[in-house]
């Protein structure tokens, strides 16, 4: 019995010598470090049979295998970058370009924040040299002022991390200039020094925003030390809306751009979906006396990518789940700010993990969408929808030669004709992104992969046509919806913004006897619903325009119905497409389907702007849409379309519903 307890023993010491190696080679923060090792000092004196004795080992393993002092080097160097985003990405000037001035600007307040900058303030000649002399020597740069006002002007010259100010002086006192320091440069620390330390002068400097405050005759080290706490938690990268928020509909190459962004920093890359993230734990991680506690998300991947400085993602912030929104919500702008990241806390680590050197990316489909506080601080880059001829430029030259290095088909390459590309965008996808075509791409290669495996590397094998891709894919899935339906009483064609980019609906109206009643069915939020209300309302005052009689709606019931199929984004812009369905069923003149309205419809019958233009242009080419009819003020919005993206629509700009009646209804 004894020689087991005694082996026993001896494995655990092994298992805590073995710790102790692991917690020296992280290379942890000092509070960090005591931590770990007061928490090794405490297992090592409970037996391995105990469950404290496994969580302890657990928590301190997981401590050391964060990356706190590891970190890849930048390259940042923006001709690099701009080639890797531009040979990974076809078109996306714009947001290249966006992301581009956000590295510059990221590289010049890099640069700046190396040298913190101080600026001296006393009205006392020799005390301000003094000063200066003992910071110089450590390294930083340091300006001097012998006033508040002089100091207020230097301030609006160039931007300061710290500033050091007596509280005596003449005219302008110290907290007056703190207290504007404070309003007019929150991102600059500012610590007073007095020679009339009471208690009161030193907690209201503090109160009004004073970083930290030393006492004259100060010491040199005490000064030192000081200093170096501030500059160290005074972020110059602290500028509002620097974190980079991508958004746009799926598959438009957000995540492979944040990649493309992590190879050309040469950082790492993570990604973490916050869609459904119900609580707050999923991002902060559960305090370790829970059974099962686990660290939250962020840490993990920081873990994971095995560097404190990676790139990222924060893929659906838009689709965080609601009813949590504001606890989820408060401790990512915690994550993301980098006045406070420096220390984030997480509930397991339980100890300051400094985030500040991460680079991260959100994503939204919908950055409406996002709760307000949040989108406060994003840098929002929108990522428009494709055009067909943009899709097939891209599978031509990037997505199918990736899938046929991913199949293995290197050295018997398909070919696909221009008519087999045309026509799996058409009939096999109906997106406003890439992935579908992605994936079509890559189930064709690997059906060609077999035959070729079966059979042999044929000339035949390889080329694929339509014909080939309704073989391989089966019978085509998509429709021109618009212009193969039919034209009919009291349905119209109206285009709406989704999620997933834009589409097409078909509003259909009926009546019948009833006592009138307007029902309502179908993907209509709120405000459609208040659309269709008010659309009705206006026909209902201006019968006589339409020639219909006064009385249509007495003894009726009139039935709105938007079938399900897009969800679209609930707002006014379904107004003037359910005037028309009305309109259409009550003079009983059928609608053409190819002609697609979008507009808001005031009260008094005018058409008012509507937003998502482009992608709602792209979904009514996917649609064989033939005319698209488009409030006047929007005109703007179309003139600035590249000229491909219009060349098979028709446009009609309306600034009333009369407007529209001969153009819709036959
Ligand atoms: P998202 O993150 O927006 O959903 P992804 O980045 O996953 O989209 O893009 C889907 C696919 O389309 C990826 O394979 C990506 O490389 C490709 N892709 C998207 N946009 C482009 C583009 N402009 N040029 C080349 N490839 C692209």
């Amino acid at each position: 019995m004894g020689f087991f307890r005694k082996g026993e023993d001896n494995t655990q010491s092994a298992a805590i010598d073995d710790l102790k190696r692991k917690i020296e080679a992280a290379k942890m923060p000092a509070e960090v470090r005591e931590i770990a090792e007061g928490e090794l000092g405490a297992i090592s004196r409970i037996s391995p049979a105990m469950a404290e004795y496994s969580i302890g080992l657990t928590y301190i393993e997981y401590l050391a295998s964060l990356p706190w002092d590891r970190k890849t080097e930048d390259h940042l160097d923006l001709g690099r970058a701009e080639m890797i985003l531009s040979e990974r990405h076809f078109g996306l000037g714009n947001v290249k370009e966006r992301i581009l001035e956000h590295l510059a600007v990221k590289k010049l307040l890099l640069s700046q924040s190396k040298l913190p900058h101080i600026l001296v303030v006393d009205d006392e000649e020799v005390a301000v040299r003094n000063l200066e002399h003992v910071l110089q020597k450590e390294d930083y740069t340091v300006e001097t002022a012998l006033s508040g006002a002089e100091a207020l002007r230097k301030m609006e010259i160039s931007s300061f991390d710290l500033v050091l100010t007596d509280l005596r002086m003449q005219k302008m006192g110290g907290i007056e200039l703190l207290e504007r320091i404070r309003a007019s440069y929150p991102q600059s620390r500012v610590i007073v020094i007095t020679a009339f330390a009471t208690i009161e002068s030193a907690t209201e400097a503090i109160k009004k925003g004073a970083f930290n405050y030393i006492t004259k005759p100060f010491k040199l080290d005490e000064v030192r030390s000081a200093v170096k706490a501030a500059i160290e938690k005074a972020s110059s990268l602290s500028i509002k809306g620097s974190v980079l928020c991508f958004s746009g509909p799926p598959g438009t190459g957000k995540t492979s751009l944040g990649q493309g962004i992590a190879e050309a920093l040469g950082r790492n890359f993570s990604r973490i979906s916050l869609g459904g993230v119900r609580d707050e734990a999923e991002i902060r991680g559960h305090r370790r006396t829970y059974a099962g506690a686990m660290p939250g998300r962020i840490i993990e991947e920081i873990r994971r990518a095995q560097s404190s400085n990676p790139v990222l993602m924060l893929d659906e912030i838009d689709k965080m789940h609601n009813e949590s929104r504001v606890d989820t919500a408060s401790a990512l702008l915690e994550v993301l700010d980098p006045e406070q990241n420096h220390s984030f806390i997480d509930h397991y680590v339980d100890a300051p993990f400094d985030l500040s050197s991460v680079m991260f990316i959100v994503t939204a489909n919908v950055a409406d969408n996002i709760y307000e506080p949040l989108l406060d601080r994003l840098e929002v880059i929108e990522f428009p929808g494709y055009t067909e001829e943009d899709k097939e430029m891209i599978a031509e030259r990037y997505l199918i030669p990736r899938q046929i290095r991913q199949q293995g088909l290197s050295h018997c390459p398909p070919e696909f004709t221009r008519d087999a590309l045309a026509s799996i965008i058409q009939s096999y996808t109906k997106e406003a992104g890439l992935r579908g075509l992605e994936r079509q791409i890559a189930t064709i290669c690997r059906k060609i992969a077999k035959e070729i495996v079966l059979n042999a590397c044929t000339a035949e094998s390889r080329l694929v046509t339509p014909q080939i891709v309704e073989t391989l894919l089966g019978p085509r899935r998509y429709y021109f919806e618009a212009a193969t339906a039919k034209n009919r009483v009291g349905v119209t064609t109206g285009l709406v913004w989704t999620e997933t980019g834009g589409d097409i609906i078909f509003v259909e109206a009926a009546k019948m006897w009833g006592s009138k009643e307007l029902i309502l069915t179908g993907s209509l939020g709120t405000v459609m619903r208040e659309s269709a209300q008010a659309a009705l309302s206006y026909i209902r005052s201006n019968a006589a325009v339409f020639n219909l009689p006064e009385d249509f709606f007495e003894n009726h019931d009139i039935h709105i119905h938007v079938p399900a199929g897009a969800i679209p984004k609930d707002g006014p812009s379904a107004g003037a497409t359910i005037a028309m369905a009305l309109l259409s069923m009550l003079m009983a003149r059928p609608a053409r389907r190819g002609v697609a309205v979008s507009g808001e419809l005031s009260l008094g019958g005018r058409i008012l702007p509507v937003g998502g233009t482009r992608e709602k242009i792209l979904a009514a080419s996917r649609a064989g849409v033939k005319e698209v009819i488009l409030p006047l003020k929007n005109k703007v919005d179309i003139d600035d379309l590249p000229p491909n993206m219009k060349k098979d629509l028709e446009f009609f700009f309306a600034e009333s519903i009369e407007e529209m009646v001969d153009r819709v209804l036959i």
